[in-house]
């Protein structure tokens, strides 16, 4: 392909989503050359879905919140393998990052007293998620984008990066296609910040959308970066049963922030059953005092329906287990009998019209039929917690697709706070260590990029093999199947021999057609992704003999002390075709932050 189209940044981002914007912006203010590549339109990312609030301890509500407070309930929630530096500056500079939103033109809704209204949402101590209604991911891509567009940095959509380069160990460059053409792209640069947010696409009940395919996770290993924490994936308690054509889409948590509750086929509010141990000091255990909590939450306990995420889905999970699902497979999520049609119109317009639109059911009238839905990943990229640079100099991972901060269970509201904090940290590291190299910038080695075009283009060299959807839609089942939120070893391991059946399938899929927009062929490229991050989900689940967080085994059904002082970390294998596990301890927290330990 002679002329293929090239450009020469400092800071190249991949993906456009809250954390890739808020790099691009970091970079660009700190002098870089800066471009953003996403494979779907601007805007149209996982952060626009995010709905309930960005998690910042402003004490805007609560003036005994702070910084401290935020800390301990996400190491408390991840259960203690969060990377206690990633969660003390989440929490620490949260609040700053949601200030400069607003002084970047983002309206949120307000308190009484004219602050940033912040609300309830689970494992959170505090009301203290900073919101825009129920379309607040909404608000934050739109300020972020206004901005990145005035700052005039450079913007690839519908482009699709599928290799990043290296020259002596160290980031040179990367590949992309432009996703209705078909043509390459090569950039030519010294750092890669990775954004690409989740996997989800690899399950078939899932709340995220077509693009999430692990790209980055995968773009990682095959530059030779490490992943951690990827046995925990989050089922997110709530999402749509019916009908089929959306199973999987997310009913916010904010519906039980704000008074609904969860109840069975039998009518009975179960989740006063399923609070464990770890979390009985502070939920109520009747339901007076639960139903108190909401108008009085200095003297009451909160109610078990706003319980960490994991706790929550698994005892859905059971009820639906035990025969007293709904019609539709499901469990009744109740706000119509608690709150004014008024009430939940104004504060939840987004729920109001999608059950309204997608199920012809009035959310102001009857209960909504929900079930678990795979909904985020806490296993990412192993980064620096202070810079997001991974093992591979060059080479920056942020959002979603980075690991460490989230430990074994994300709290709601921590991801878009996730996103901002450690964005900003990602696009100035990135940035200074562009400037940093003077003359001694690496290059692209032209047999890197015509071996990666070349294998990018296999798929259409292939005689007679099977389509890339079929091979696709089976890995989606067995995902669901065999790696979701309940596991055994021995279902893991045939999930594992089924990754291996669908790899020799996919080594001879074929595409038909041309190069030009053709989702087969896309499909194709980020099959190869979601193979590999699969696996490293599945072969990393099996490992962990133990149940905490996102990862909940029906063999091993308690959490053991053991499994809690190691992460595990997953790499490609020499010959590049699978991944290997190795257990890492977990960093050393320093006696100032223990301290908030001690006393539960
Ligand atoms: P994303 O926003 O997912 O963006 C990824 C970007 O990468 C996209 O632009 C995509 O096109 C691009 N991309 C991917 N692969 C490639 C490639 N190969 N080449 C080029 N570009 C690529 N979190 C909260 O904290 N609070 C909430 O209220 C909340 N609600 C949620 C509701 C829903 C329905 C969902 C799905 C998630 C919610 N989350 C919430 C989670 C949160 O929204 C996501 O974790 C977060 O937005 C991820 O942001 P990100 O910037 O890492 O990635």
């Amino acid at each position: 392909e002679g002329g293929t189209e090239r450009h020469t940044y400092d800071v190249v981002v991949v993906g456009a989503g809250g954390a890739g914007l808020r790099a691009a912006i970091a970079a660009h203010e700190a002098g870089a050359r800066t471009a953003v590549v996403c494979k779907s339109l601007l805007g149209k990312a996982h952060t626009v879905m995010a709905e309930g609030g960005i998690a910042a301890a402003m004490g805007n509500r609560w003036p005994e919140d702070g910084w401290e407070v935020h800390f301990r309930d996400t190491m408390r929630g991840g259960k203690m393998l969060n990377h206690w530096r990633m969660a003390q500056l989440h929490a620490q500079e949260a609040p700053e990052r949601v200030m400069e939103l607003e002084d970047w033109g983002a309206l949120f809704d307000r308190t009484e007293d004219g602050l940033i209204s912040q609300r309830d949402f689970g494992g959170h101590k505090y009301a203290r998620l900073a919101h825009v209604g129920d379309r607040t991911g909404l608000e934050m891509i739109r300020t972020l984008q206004q901005r990145t567009v005035a700052l005039g940095i450079d913007v690839f959509m519908e482009c699709t990066v599928t290799d990043v380069f290296k020259q002596d160990g160290v980031v040179s460059g990367a590949l992309a296609y432009w996703r209705e053409t078909g043509r390459f792209v090569v950039f030519d640069t010294p750092t890669v910040v990775l954004a690409t947010g989740g996997i989800g696409k690899s399950f078939k009940v899932t709340s995220n959308s077509w693009e999430y395919t692990g790209d980055g996770h995968a773009l990682a290993m095959r530059t030779g970066a490490s992943l951690i924490n990827m046995e925990f994936v989050q089922f997110h308690p709530t999402g749509m049963v019916w009908p089929p054509s959306v199973k999987g889409l997310l009913v916010t948590e904010s519906v039980r922030g704000d008074g609904g509750i969860l109840r069975n086929s039998e009518g009975e509010r179960f989740m006063f059953d399923y609070i464990p141990e770890y979390f009985r000091a502070e939920t109520a255990d009747t339901v007076e005092e639960a139903d108190a909590w909401y108008e009085d939450k200095k003297s009451n306990r909160r109610p078990p329906e706003l319980l960490p995420r994991d706790e929550v889905a698994r005892a859905i999970n059971s009820e639906i287990k035990a025969g007293r699902g709904t019609p539709h497979g499901g469990i009744y999520l109740d706000i119509a009998s608690r709150r004014s049609p008024e009430f939940i119109r104004k504060r939840l317009p987004s729920m109001y019209h999608q059950f309204k639109e997608l199920a012809d059911v009035d959310i102001t009238r009857e209960p909504m039929e929900i079930g678990p839905t795979c909904h985020y990943v806490m296993g990412g990229v192993e980064v620096d917690p202070d810079t997001q640079e991974s093992a591979v100099t060059g080479l920056y991972a942020v959002g979603e697709c980075s690991g460490g901060m989230h430990g074994s269970n994300r709290l709601g509201g921590n991801s878009l706070g996730d996103l901002l904090v450690f964005g900003k940290r990602a696009g100035e590291s990135a940035s200074a260590h562009a400037a940093g190299l003077g003359a001694r910038r690496p290059q692209v080695d032209e047999d890197h990029v015509r071996a990666a075009r070349a294998s990018a283009l296999a798929p259409f060299e292939v005689e007679g093999g099977e389509n890339p959807y079929s091979i696709q839609a089976d890995l989606q089942q067995s995902m669901n199947d065999l790696v979701g939120i309940i596991r055994t070893g021995p279902e893991l391991q045939e999930a594992l021999r089924a990754i291996e059946a669908l790899k020799v399938r996919a080594a001879s899929m074929k595409v038909e057609g041309h190069r030009q927009y053709n989702p087969g062929w896309h499909l194709a490229l980020d099959l190869r992704n979601m193979l590999v991050v699969s696996e490293a989900v599945a072969r990393a689940a099996l490992a962990r003999e133990e149940s905490r967080g996102g990862h909940t085994r029906d063999d091993f059904p308690g959490p053991d002390p053991a499994w809690g002082t190691r992460n595990l970390v997953v790499r490609l294998d020499a010959a590049g075709t699978g991944v290997e596990l190795h257990e890492q301890p977990l960093p050393v927290m320093p006696d100032e932050l223990q301290q908030y330990f001690e006393s539960k």
